[in-house]
């Protein structure tokens, strides 16, 4: 992999090549959770959920077919540079959203661990999970901001 030592601390997002952006990810499969919104205006709300997309692994927080994603679903939108200022919704703890707002990365990511475990062990990945192909009523699943 192209990664330069340390990229994410001198690097720039829009500076960062390919590969740099993709290691980006700690892979905690949160923004595979489905979330909706309520309401219009001054009173919408959005709703974070622990509905997964049928295609992630819930147990690894991973997608189980990641080369396929966007035929399979069409909800399923590719995070870029281009569109990130638009996915304020992105977890808190997620590597691009801390980097777009100035914020280091958390030591249990990947890159600074050295893990790819770390990310469980450090218990960030939404508990209790469902598909959503099993769910009838999603406000059941309804879960504070992650
Ligand atoms: S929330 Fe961010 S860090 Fe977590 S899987 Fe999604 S893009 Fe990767």
């Amino acid at each position: 992999m192209n990664l330069s030592p340390e990229f994410w601390k001198h690097k720039s997002l829009l500076e960062m090549n390919e590969a740099e952006w993709e290691a980006l990810c700690d892979g905690c499969g949160k923004c595979c959770y489905r979330k909706f919104i309520e309401g219009r205006g001054r009173r919408e709300k959005l709703y974070y959920t622990r509905i997964a997309c049928d295609l992630l692994d819930l147990q690894s927080g991973r997608c189980s077919d990641y080369n396929n994603r966007f035929k399979l679903d069409t909800e399923c939108t590719k995070l870029t540079k281009k569109n990130l200022p638009q996915f304020n919704w992105l977890p808190s703890t997620c590597a691009y959203r801390l980097l777009y707002e100035g914020k280091p990365l958390f030591d249990w990511h990947p890159l600074i661990s050295g893990k790819a475990d770390s990310v469980k062990l450090a218990d960030i990945q939404i508990k209790n999970g469902i598909h959503e192909r099993d769910v009838i009523d999603w406000f059941e699943f309804v879960i504070d901001e992650h």
